[in-house]
């Protein structure tokens, strides 16, 4: 059924190095490689795109994943449960999900109607909305990745130091005492905004010192509120890459430091994954099938492509050849297409193609993507979209109008691909060519609403009259 992949073009790794080490700093240098790889140079028109992963290949449970497996997924899901008595102790609103950070599945029909309106019944099956914009204590994805590393890291700082004990509830940890230890201990972040948010208040609320290094792209209001937690904010002019970078070596000073590292946490992308777990209940709970008749087809906002990463990557775990995820990403900075695309991964930024990286999409405003995603979804991503700025405010109000949901516009990348997958050229071969066109009335699309209901009421108009 699938088709056998064989590498995009025969540019090598050392060529393409090569070439783009030759064009620092001048753009005009990348040439040879536009015309080996042609969707770059529509990239650089900052139009919309599709790429379809010729990597793509039958799922295989054994293949070399950067060592991460199902089992990894389970631990780390297994560490979220032995936590949740203490996260329903710290946050009471998460008490009717006994601890549990989870969102909900819906149907949005709606909004599918509106869209075949507009683009002529390009959208067959049920449309769904996975409402990460509304998770518990942070307002978005980041609340899966974010909370879940700092968490880990508190097992093991609690476990060195006898406070844990075998069988012992989490609840403890909750404790004055406890926080009067934690608070030795700092916990640094680099962050467009969200994953500072989610990381800056669960630690605040552990007790830990902790240091939010904003990029340039993150909103004021995140600021504001992150410092209302008393978490440090530092704010930098300059782009997510050199906060993180400027955080890690703050972090590296201080022996009584942990920096999570967006760029290359395997944790965060854990954190992550158990979301498709969690997923599979919700589709069983609302009668969906998944299955070689029933497709599912799953749109993930990304930015340095942890949350899409281990969302997705779980996901296949479950569902194998029978899920194709799409990630989509801002037309100036779609770092991991370029990444994939080039297969140099975290060695080009969408500055290397003469993109400034500046996107109204904070969550998604970054220039370089993370060091493993890439590798990890090289042969489990179906493909890519981009989604100019203009259109994520559309679908934005879209949703408003139909749904009654409010999303920032970040979190309404997703829509790109439920809208583009059945009018694109390049999308509607890929479903002919693995024998899915035929399928698409049994269909169901999830689009990822990854964040959106903490934005203060004024943004919320703002974004809402843009
Ligand atoms: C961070 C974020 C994403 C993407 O996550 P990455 O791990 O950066 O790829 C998507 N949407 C929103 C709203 C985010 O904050």
């Amino acid at each position: 059924m699938y088709i056998k992949s064989t590498p995009e073009k025969e540019l090598t790794m050392k060529e393409l190095e090569h070439c783009l080490q030759a064009s620092q700093p001048s753009v005009a240098g990348l040439a040879p490689c536009m015309e080996k790889f042609p969707i770059i140079r529509e990239m650089q028109k900052e139009k919309e795109v599709v790429w379809i992963n010729p990597g793509l290949t039958e799922f295989r449970a054994d293949v070399e994943n950067c060592g991460l497996t199902i089992k990894d997924i389970e631990d780390a899901e297994q560490r979220l449960l032995r936590f949740a008595p203490f996260i329903m102790k710290c946050f009471p609103e998460t008490g009717p999900q006994n601890g549990l950070i989870e969102s909900e599945l819906e149907f949005i029909p709606s909004m599918g109607r509106t869209l075949n309106q507009k683009y002529g019944d390009i959208l067959q099956g049920g449309l769904l909305l996975k409402k990460d914009s509304h998770l518990a204590i942070a307002g978005s994805v980041k609340a899966r990745g974010g909370i879940y590393e700092v968490l880990k890291h508190t097992e093991s700082l609690a476990l060195a130091h006898g406070l844990l004990k075998e069988g012992e509830s989490y609840e403890k940890l909750a404790s004055e005492e406890m926080r009067k230890f934690f608070s030795r201990y700092t916990i640094q972040v680099g962050s467009t905004g969200n994953l500072g948010m989610s990381i800056g208040i669960m630690s605040a609320a552990i007790g830990y010192q902790v240091i939010v290094h904003m990029s340039s792209d993150a909103k004021k209001w995140k600021k504001d509120l992150l410092r209302s937690h008393h978490v440090q904010v530092l704010e930098y002019e300059t782009d997510y890459v050199e906060a993180v970078k400027k955080g890690r070596e703050l972090s590296d000073q201080n022996p009584e430091s942990y920096f999570v590292d967006d760029e290359n946490s395997k944790d965060l992308f854990l954190g992550y994954s158990v979301a498709a777990k969690r997923l599979q209940r919700q589709i069983d709970r609302l009668g969906i099938r998944v299955d070689d008749a029933h497709p599912l087809f799953v749109y993930i906002p990304c930015g340095i492509g942890g949350a899409p990463g281990g969302i997705s990557f779980g996901l296949k775990q479950i569902y194998k050849d029978n899920v194709h995820c799409f990630f989509v990403e801002p037309t100036q900075a779609p770092c991991m297409m370029l990444g994939m695309v080039t297969g140099l991964n975290d060695g080009i930024s969408v500055q290397d193609i003469g993109l400034s990286g500046l996107t109204q999409a904070d969550g998604l405003a970054v220039p370089r993507p993370s060091s493993f995603v890439g590798k990890v979804m090289r042969p489990l991503l179906s493909g890519a979209f981009t989604v100019q700025d203009e259109h994520l405010y559309e679908y934005m109000k879209m949703l408003m109008n139909t749904e009654k949901i409010f999303l920032e516009p970040s979190a309404c990348a997703g829509f790109q691909g439920a809208a583009f997958l059945g009018q694109k050229e390049e999308t509607l071969r890929y479903l002919r060519e693995r024998h899915l066109a035929d399928k698409m009335e049994n269909a169901a699309h999830i689009v990822w609403a990854t964040g959106g209901s903490m934005v203060p009421e004024d943004v919320r108009s703002e974004y809402l009259n843009h």
